[in-house]
């Protein structure tokens, strides 16, 4: 009978893992570090007003091109975790109601641990040794599902050709603004931008499906403009993107009544020619994650259904 597993991320490539060896019936144990789950399909909360007010500032929306993922989308939207989203294209889903409810779904029977970050591996004499908050803890094998430049950080030291594998991908960041504005703006849902705009991307997040049709706008910086602005502070960085979103929408400025920045330091890699998922059947590690395949919800379903398959074998 093989040993159990630590699986570090539980993100949508860790999960998808985690449900196909908990479905074979493998034993493991999955730890991450967020305070719940998200990931980069993560939803914020604000107090507005008195409301709570809910912003998806990562992963804006999905596509399913693959039939094994498409077999999943459908299982979502007869859970009533992810519906269409007609005014940003065809074939495009989000989660309701809010962008992190598929990963909650896949989370909810796995009994991930939550806060609980992984800090070094090493190999041990059996297996493998993880240190988990500065706790050490033993397993037979460890998946890693986490970005790429924190894969690569884990990995030096443990598995030369992995390590090398993660170091010849880098990810390129985002600054995301969240706002709530007290009046409509006069534009469509979805403004996205064209080359060379500092905002690639802006929506109106509350007219989503399953949302409330509140005036929360979500508008990315382009890779460019956020690596120029990358240690600036959160508030100033706010303030840029509303500038350029309202002069790019060509609507009304009206000052928002909330207003944050977040930086995703690692929003998404580019990546290189390899395979999909990396399986080291004797040392016993594997790797998984979007930066195997492509910088999307998808590939990272996909990265991590194909490791626990490649487990399984
Ligand atoms: C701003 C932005 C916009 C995007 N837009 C789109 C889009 O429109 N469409 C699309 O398809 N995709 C989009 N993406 C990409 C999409 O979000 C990702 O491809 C996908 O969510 C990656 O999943 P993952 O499981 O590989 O990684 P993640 O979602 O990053 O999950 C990794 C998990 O590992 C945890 N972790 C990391 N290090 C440790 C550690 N040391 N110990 C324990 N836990 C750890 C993290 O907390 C996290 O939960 C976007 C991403 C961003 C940031």
């Amino acid at each position: 009978m093989p040993g159990p597993i630590a699986i570090v991320g539980a993100g949508m490539a860790g999960l998808a893992c985690a449900t196909k060896l908990s479905r074979a019936g493998r034993q493991f144990t999955q730890f991450d570090k967020g305070r719940g789950p998200g990931g980069r399909m993560a939803t914020r909360r604000a107090e507005i007003g008195g409301e709570t007010g809910r912003f998806d500032h990562g992963a804006q929306y999905f596509t399913a091109r693959d039939s094994g993922f498409q077999e999943q989308v459908v299982r979502w939207e007869s859970e009533g975790v992810v519906a269409r989203w007609p005014a940003a294209g065809e074939d495009v889903w989000v989660g309701t109601p809010a962008m992190n409810a598929p990963i909650k779904a896949l989370a909810e029977p796995l009994e991930v641990h939550w806060t609980a970050r992984v800090t070094g591996i090493a190999k041990g004499e059996q297996g493998w040794r993880l240190n988990v908050d500065d706790k050490i803890q033993e397993f037979d094998s460890v998946v890693l599902a986490i970005p790429v430049e924190q894969a690569a950080e884990l990995l030096a030291n443990v598995h030369a050709g992995f390590a090398d594998r993660a170091r010849r991908t880098q990810s390129r960041p985002c600054w995301a603004l969240m706002a709530h504005f007290p009046q409509r703006l006069e534009c469509g849902d979805v403004l996205p931008g064209g080359e060379g705009d500092t905002v690639p991307w802006a929506a109106r997040n509350g007219a989503k499906p399953g949302r409330d049709g509140s005036e929360n706008w979500v508008v990315h910086g382009s890779p460019e403009w956020s690596a120029a602005h990358l240690e600036e502070e959160a508030e100033s960085v706010a303030g840029q993107l509303l500038d350029a979103f309202l002069h790019q929408a060509e609507v009304m400025p009206q000052a928002p009544l909330h207003m944050a920045a977040h930086r995703w330091r690692f929003a998404m890699a580019e990546p290189v020619d390899g395979p999909d998922a990396l399986w080291d059947a004797e040392a016993k590690i594997g790797v998984a994650g979007d930066w195997l395949i492509a910088p999307r919800v998808e590939a990272a379903w996909l990265s991590g259904t194909r490791l626990a398959r490649a487990i399984l074998r």
